[in-house]
C-alpha cells in the first residue's frame, strides 16, 4: 500500500495554473484533465509508460486546444497541473471516481487500498485549491461587473472497451442547457465534425461537476466540450478544432447572452 505524508513537494510546485490571467473575454476556460504529470512522491503508481501517456492519465490534446481558444477569445484559462490518476478534479471528494484504482482496463496499483487520510490529503492538495481558484476568479469578475461564461475543455478516447466512438465533438450540459442548445443549433449544418449532445457521456455519469459547483448556482452560461483525441494529436488538428470551437462559441454567445 502506498501512503504519502506529503502529496506535493516544493519541486512539484503549484497544482493550479492560470494562463492569460488578464484576459478580457467573457469566457473562462477550465481544463481539469490537462496534464499526465505525477507528483514526484508517487513514482509511476505501478503503471507502464503506455498507460501513463494514455487517456486514463489525462485528456491528450485538451490543454493545447484550450490554450489556442484562450488566445482566440482572450479568455482566462485555469488548468490542473497534475494527473487525474492522483485526483480527478472534475469529481467531488465523495465520488468513488475521484481516485480510481481501476480505469477502463487498467489496474492502478498505487491507488489500491488507500486510507481515508490519504484520500483527504490528495483532495486537499489538488482538488480544493483548483476549485477554489476557479471560484475566486468568478467572484473577482462579478465584483468588477464582468460576465463569466464557463467552458470546460476535455478530450475522450476514440476506442473505449473495444468499442469505436463515432462522435467527434460532444457538447455536454447539466440542467442549464442554454449555451449547449445554442451551440448545437448553430453547428447543426456543419460538415466538419460529427457533433452530438451529451456524448460520449453526460451529466448522469457525473462528468459535469465543475459546472455544477460554479455555473449552476450562479446562473452562469456554461458548457462542457469533449473532443475525440485522435483529432487533436497534432498541432494542425488542434488549431482547426480550436478555431472551429471559437467560432461556434462566438456565434452562439452573440445570440444567447451572457
Ligand atoms: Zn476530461
Amino acid at each position: 500500500m502506498l501512503v504519502q505524508s506529503t502529496v506535493l513537494t516544493e519541486a512539484d510546485g503549484d497544482p493550479v495554473a492560470v494562463e492569460n490571467g488578464d484576459g478580457r473575454g467573457d469566457v473562462l476556460l477550465v481544463c481539469e484533465h490537462a496534464s499526465n504529470r505525477l507528483p514526484e512522491n508517487y513514482g509511476d503508481l505501478g503503471l507502464s509508460a503506455d498507460a501513463l501517456s494514455s487517456h486514463i492519465a489525462w485528456d491528450p490534446g485538451a490543454l493545447a486546444v484550450a490554450r489556442l481558444m484562450s488566445k482566440n477569445l482572450d479568455a482566462v484559462l485555469i488548468h490542473q497541473r497534475f494527473s487525474r490518476l492522483i485526483y480527478d478534479c472534475n469529481r467531488p471528494p465523495s465520488s468513488p471516481a475521484a481516485i480510481r484504482d481501476v480505469s477502463e482496463v487498467f489496474r492502478i496499483p498505487g491507488n489500491e487500498n488507500l486510507s481515508e487520510a490519504e484520500k483527504k490529503r490528495r483532495a486537499a492538495a489538488l482538488y480544493l485549491p483548483f476549485q477554489e481558484r476557479i471560484g475566486e476568479e468568478i467572484a473577482a469578475r462579478r465584483e468588477a461587473g464582468r460576465a463569466t461564461v464557463i467552458v470546460t475543455v476535455h478530450s475522450f478516447t476514440p476506442v473505449y472497451y473495444d468499442t469505436k466512438r463515432e462522435v467527434e465533438i460532444g457538447i455536454l450540459h447539466d440542467s442549464d442547457s442554454r449555451l449547449a442548445d445554442r451551440m448545437l443549433a448553430t453547428a447543426a449544418d456543419t460538415k466538419l465534425y460529427r457533433i452530438e449532445r451529451n456524448e460520449p457521456y453526460g451529466a448522469a455519469d457525473g462528468v459535469t461537476h465543475t459546472l455544477e459547483v460554479h455555473a449552476l448556482p450562479a446562473g452562469l452560461l456554461n458548457v462542457m466540450i469533449e473532443i475525440r483525441n485522435d483529432l487533436i494529436e497534432e498541432e494542425v488538428g488542434q488549431r482547426v478544432v480550436a478555431d472551429f470551437l471559437t467560432g461556434l462559441l462566438r456565434e452562439s454567445l452573440a445570440t444567447t447572452g451572457p
